[in-house]
C-alpha cells in the first residue's frame, strides 16, 4: 500500500479506527474490482485461466477426431520462433508504453467518467472474446444475442419500464456502441413514429380510423403512432397475399425513412421539420445526432437551465410557442445526471408538459439521456421492482436526493425511451451503451426487414418466444451492423451477479454519493483554511457524484485572473504523457460555467460567492473569458473513503489542492 509521508508507518499504527455502522457495503464491495492495488489479481487469474482452458476443451471436444491442424513441432520451426519473438517485443513494448495510461483504478483519479472495471464483466468479456459472437443475428451469436436481448429487459426494469416479455406493450433494449449512438437510435425512433401516421394517411389506407389532416397526423404522439402501427400491421395480416403486398408497397413509399427529408417534406408542404428540445447542458452528442439525421443542427433548441436543471417553465413556454406557430417538436431530451456537472432534469415536469401539449394537439416523444445517471436508478428500486420512497432513500444520506432528483427518478416509467451507458457508471469496458425503449412494438417501423416484421408466416403463440425470436436478427433494428456479443456477456453477467436494486448493484452508486457528500462537506473546511488566501466554494451542491469547485484567489475581482489561476491548477491535474506517472498527486478535470447556460442571476450569484465581480465576464471577450472556469471531480471509485485504514483520498486530495493554491500564489503553507 502506497502510504503518503503524514500517514502512521505500518508497526506504528494506531488501533484502527471501529467502521462507522454506515459501512455494511464494504465486504461485497471488497470483491467487486481488480482493486487499486491489484489486490484481487489472483480471484482475476484464476478465473482467466480456467475458462480460457474450458475454451480449449470446447474446441477439441468439436470434433476429436480430427487431427491437430498445427502439428507439435511447428513451434521448433525458425520461422515460428521469429514470430513469436517479434510478437513478444511488440506486446513488451505496447504493455510498457501502456504504463502511460491514465490510472482510472486509483482512489487519486477524481477526473472525467471513468473507474475500475467490474470483475464479473471484465472476467464474462474476457471468457467471450476467443469465442468472437456477432451479435448482429442469431447465426453469427446463438448465446450472446439473447444475452444482450436479456440485458435490454434488465435495464428497463432498473427503469420502471414493463419488462415482462409476454406482456404486448414490454420495453426493448439493446447495447450500442455508446451513449451517443443509443441517442441517435432514439432520434431515429421517434422520427419513425412521428411520421408513420402521415404515410398512412398519404397511402390513403382503408378501414384503419386515420387522424383528420396531415398536422394531426404529424403530431399524434408516439403512443398513438404505436396503436396505429399496430393497427396497420393486424389489418394487413388479414389482407391477401396480393393486396398485403400492394398496400405495404404503398405505405413504404409514403415514409419518410424512404423518401428522406427532402421528399417527405416537399409532399407535405403544410408540415415544418420538426426541433429537438433539449437542455443547454445537453451532451454534444445531441449536435452531432441532428446533424446525422439529416434534421440540421438548426432544429437543436436548447432551453435555459435553473439551478442547474432544465428550466421547466421555459420547456412550457416553448412548447405553447411551436403550437402557436404550429412548428412541430420531434422530442424533448431531458439529462439524467449531466456530463459537466452531474445535475438531473426534472424528468417528472417533462412528461407532465407532455401530457399537456399533446392535449393541445402537439405530440412528441420524451428522451432521458441518462448516460452516466442512467444506473443511479438503482438507488429507488426494490429487489421487487417496486420503486423506493423519498424517506426510505434518504436514511443512507445527509442530503440525497433532493426530492426533485427522487421524483425524476420515479417519473422514468412515463418516459418513451432511455440512454444509459454500461461503459461508464455500469463499471464495463467501452463498447457498452445501451438504449431502451418502453413499448418495443414501435421497433418494427426502424426494421429493414419489413417482411419479416410486418407479421408474416407462423406467430409462435408464445408470446415470450416470440419476442426473442423476433430480436434475434437484432441488426435489423440497431444502428450498427456486426457488434461485439462479448459485451452483452459482460453486460449481462455484471447485471446477474449484482442485481439492478438498490441492495445489489445499488451499492457502488451509493458509495459514489457519499464521497460526493463527503467531498462537498470537506471543501467548507479548506475554504476556512485557505480564509485570506483564496476564495473556495462549491458553486451548486450536486445532485448525484460529480462536484465542482470554483477557485478565486483572495482580493482578485476580476474572472480572467481566476481563470487563469484555475487553468494552472487544472494543467498539474490533468493527464500529461510526457511525465512519469507517479509524479501526479491526483488527477481531476474542469468544466466551465456560462451565464446564458445558468442564467444571469444565478451567475451572479455563483461569482459573488468567490468574490468576482459579474462586470469582469466579458461576453465576447476571447480565453474563455465568458464564463468561469471550474475544477470538476467525478467521484466513481468506491474505494475513497478508507474507513478500515483510515484514509480519506479526499482529505488527501483537499490537502494537496490547499498547498497547490499556497503554492501558486506564494504563500508559505499554514
Ligand atoms: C457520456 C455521455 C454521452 C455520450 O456517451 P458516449 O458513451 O461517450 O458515446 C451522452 N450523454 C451524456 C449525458 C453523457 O454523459
Amino acid at each position: 500500500m502506497a502510504l503518503s509521508a503524514d500517514l502512521p508507518v505500518p508497526g506504528s499504527l494506531p488501533a484502527p479506527t471501529p467502521r462507522p455502522a454506515r459501512d455494511p457495503d464494504r465486504p461485497l464491495l471488497d470483491a467487486l474490482f481488480l482493486g487499486p492495488y491489484g489486490e484481487n489479481d489472483t480471484l482475476l487469474e484464476k478465473l482467466v485461466v480456467e475458462f480460457l482452458r474450458d475454451h480449449v476443451y470446447w474446441r477439441r471436444n468439436f470434433h476429436p477426431e480430427d487431427p491437430p491442424a498445427i502439428p507439435t513441432h511447428a513451434a521448433q520451426q525458425p520461422e515460428y520462433q521469429a514470430f513469436e519473438a517479434r510478437l513478444r517485443r511488440e506486446l513488451h513494448q505496447l504493455s510498457a508504453s501502456l504504463k502511460k495510461s491514465v490510472p482510472f483504478h486509483s482512489p487519486r483519479y477524481i477526473g472525467h467518467m471513468a473507474s475500475d472495471l467490474l470483475l464479473p464483466g471484465l472476467a464474462a468479456q474476457m471468457l467471450t472474446l476467443p469465442y468472437n459472437p456477432n451479435n448482429v443475428s442469431e447465426d453469427a451469436a446463438p448465446v450472446t444475442i439473447d444475452l444482450e436481448v436479456q440485458v435490454g429487459l434488465q435495464l428497463a426494469r432498473m427503469l420502471g419500464y414493463p419488462s415482462d416479455p409476454a406482456q404486448p406493450q414490454c420495453a426493448f433494449g439493446h447495447l450500442t456502441s455508446g451513449g451517443t449512438v443509443a441517442n441517435y437510435q432514439a432520434l431515429r425512433l421517434a422520427l419513425a413514429l412521428k411520421a408513420f401516421p402521415v404515410a398512412l394517411r398519404a397511402a390513403g389506407v382503408p378501414d384503419i380510423e386515420l387522424p383528420g389532416d396531415d398536422w394531426s397526423a404529424f403530431n399524434a404522439g408516439p403512443d398513438a403512432g404505436t396503436e396505429l402501427l399496430v393497427k396497420w400491421q393486424d389489418w394487413l395480416a388479414a389482407q391477401s397475399p396480393r393486396d398485403r403486398r400492394r398496400w405495404r408497397e404503398a405505405v413504404q413509399a409514403e415514409r419518410i425513412e424512404h423518401l428522406g427529408m427532402v421528399g417527405f417534406f416537399a409532399r407535405h408542404q403544410d408540415l415544418r421539420v420538426p426541433k429537438v428540445l433539449a437542455p443547454i447542458t445537453a451532451h454534444y452528442s445531441w449536435s452531432k445526432g441532428l446533424k446525422l439525421l439529416g434534421l440540421g443542427r438548426d432544429q437543436l433548441e436548447l432551453l435555459p437551465e435553473r439551478g442547474m436543471r432544465l428550466d421547466a417553465e421555459a420547456l412550457e413556454e416553448t412548447l405553447q410557442r411551436c403550437g402557436r406557430e404550429r412548428q412541430p417538436v420531434l422530442m424533448a431530451v431531458a439529462v439524467l445526471g449531466t456530463t459537466e456537472y452531474g445535475t438531473v432534469d426534472p424528468v417528472d415536469a417533462v412528461v407532465d408538459a407532455r401530457a399537456r401539449a399533446l392535449e393541445r394537439g402537439l405530440g412528441f416523444s420524451v428522451h432521458v439521456d441518462g448516460a452516466w445517471g442512467g444506473y443511479l436508478a438503482t438507488l429507488f428500486r426494490n429487489p421487487d421492482g417496486s420503486l423506493r420512497g423519498l424517506c426510505e432513500v434518504r436514511e443512507d444520506y445527509a442530503r440525497f436526493p433532493l426530492p426533485e432528483v427522487h421524483a425524476a427518478f420515479a417519473a422514468l416509467g412515463r418516459t418513451d425511451s432511455v440512454t444509459v451507458d454500461p461503459h461508464k457508471l455500469g463499471y464495463l469496458p467501452y463498447g457498452a451503451g445501451a438504449f431502451i425503449c418502453r413499448d418495443h412494438r414501435a421497433t418494427a417501423l426502424l426494421s429493414e426487414a419489413a417482411d419479416y416484421v410486418f407479421r408474416e408466416g407462423p406467430v409462435d403463440p408464445d408470446p415470450a418466444r416470440n419476442y426473442l425470436t423476433r430480436y434475434r436478427q437484432l441488426g435489423q433494428f440497431v444502428p450498427e451492423g456486426s457488434k461485439s456479443g462479448a459485451a452483452a456477456a459482460a453486460v449481462y453477467v455484471t447485471h446477474k451477479v449484482l442485481p439492478l436494486d438498490h441492495e445489489n448493484f445499488g451499492r457502488l452508486p451509493r458509495q459514489t454519493v457519499l464521497a460526493a457528500e463527503a467531498l462537498h462537506e470537506a471543501t467548507l473546511g479548506l475554504a476556512r483554511e485557505l480564509d485570506g488566501v483564496a476564495r473556495v466554494a462549491v458553486p451548486f451542491a450536486p445532485d448525484s457524484n460529480l462536484v465542482c469547485l470554483a477557485i478565486n484567489p483572495a482580493g482578485n475581482a476580476d474572472l480572467s485572473v481566476a481563470n487563469a489561476f484555475v487553468r494552472r491548477i487544472h494543467d498539474e491535474l490533468r493527464s500529461d504523457p510526457r511525465q512519469p506517472l507517479q509524479l501526479k498527486e491526483f488527477f481531476g478535470s474542469m468544466t466551465t460555467l456560462r451565464p446564458e447556460a445558468v442564467g444571469d442571476v444565478e451567475m451572479a450569484r455563483i461569482l459573488g460567492a468567490i468574490g468576482l465581480d459579474p462586470d469582469t465576464l466579458d461576453p465576447d471577450g476571447g480565453n474563455d473569458n465568458d464564463r468561469l472556469v471550474i475544477l470538476r471531480h467525478t467521484l466513481m471509485n468506491p474505494y475513497l473513503v478508507d474507513h478500515a485504514n483510515g484514509i480519506s483520498y479526499i482529505d488527501m486530495y483537499l490537502a494537496y489542492l490547499g498547498r497547490r493554491i499556497r503554492s501558486l500564489l506564494l504563500v508559505p503553507a499554514a
